[in-house]
């Protein structure tokens, strides 16, 4: 496992390249939008220089990183050697299978190919290819940089040394996996989505201010983040979209707040667009 390439530059493909570059992978990432890639890789440099300025990684592996870290347009180019790929495209499982089925033909047949979807199914992905077996959901958490998980989802037809070597990956990676027998929102984005939707709720309802509700579970609770601030910085509209397969997939409790569909559609994301519950 040498090369990995990551598909969308956004908030999430972005931070698992740095990471992936870090841990001394040869790294192709990947957009369909070049200004967006560009950003990408402007942000990346920074966070190496600041990483090690503060003594986060050593001069080994910030040269490395820097030397062995791609950013392409074309898929072709940038999917073609690739050991794994991760796709952090958006939340749209038409979008995510049509990247699939490019991949499937553009890579190796032993070629693992992961998404980084918060809730999807990677077995509806993975039957779309011919290799579902070597289809699988790997979810990291943002900032990636920091956050120490990822879950690892095994769809219906993974197969054991899939899991095995994705498994592997991610101690390269310096992060904790769990393993989870593919359901909707996995672990985490059934629960946390959960949270984040009765926060808004609460704020709609007018039960306390953004402020408060966040200081509350904070200190109350011992949450490190308040779940309107986590909204903020995963993406309002990318949280929109996890709440409606959400529902779809597990019923009425999942309802999107009508507070979260108000917001996404005065383009109020969070922190990316710079206003979201808070102002950045
Ligand atoms: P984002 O909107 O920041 O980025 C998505 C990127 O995909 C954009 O840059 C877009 O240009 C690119 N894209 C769209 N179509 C493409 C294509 N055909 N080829 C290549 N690139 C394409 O989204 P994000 O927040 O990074 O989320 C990406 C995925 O990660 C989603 O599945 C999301 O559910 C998941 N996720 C998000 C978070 C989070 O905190 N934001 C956390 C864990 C997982």
């Amino acid at each position: 496992m040498k090369n990995i390439t990551v598909v969308g530059a956004g908030v999430m493909g972005k931070g698992i390249a740095y990471s992936c570059a870090v841990s001394g992978f040869e790294v192709y990432l990947n957009d369909i939008n070049e200004e967006i890639l560009e950003k990408a890789k402007k942000d990346i440099f920074t966070l190496l220089d600041n990483s090690f300025q503060k003594g986060f990684i050593s001069e080994d592996q910030y040269q490395n990183a820097k030397k062995h870290l791609f950013f392409e347009t074309d898929l072709e180019i940038a999917a073609k050697d690739a050991d794994l790929v991760i796709e952090a495209v958006l939340e749209k499982m038409e979008l995510k299978i049509d990247i699939f089925k490019k991949l499937d033909k553009i890579c190796a047949p032993g070629t693992i190919l992961a998404t980084n979807t918060s809730t999807m199914s990677p077995t509806e992905i993975g039957a779309q290819t011919s290799r579902p077996d070597k289809v699988i959901a790997m979810h990291f958490f943002n900032p990636v940089h920091k956050m120490k998980l990822i879950e690892v989802i095994r769809g219906m037809e993974t197969s054991d040394d899939t899991v095995s070597i994705v498994k592997e990956v991610g101690k390269k990676l310096k992060k904790e996996t769990v393993e989870v027998n593919e359901f909707p929102g996995f672990i985490t984005s059934r629960m946390n989505c959960l949270i984040g939707n009765e926060a808004m709720n609460m704020l709609m309802e007018g039960v306390a201010s953004a402020e408060d509700i966040d200081k509350a579970l904070k200190l109350g609770l011992n949450h490190p983040m308040g779940p309107l601030e986590l909204a903020d910085l995963v993406g309002l509209d990318t949280r929109l979209r996890n709440m409606e397969y959400l529902y779809k997939t597990l019923g009425e409790k999942y309802r999107p707040c009508p507070l979260l569909l108000k917001y996404v559609k005065a383009g109020r994301l969070g922190k990316k667009s710079g206003k979201g519950f808070y102002q950045y």
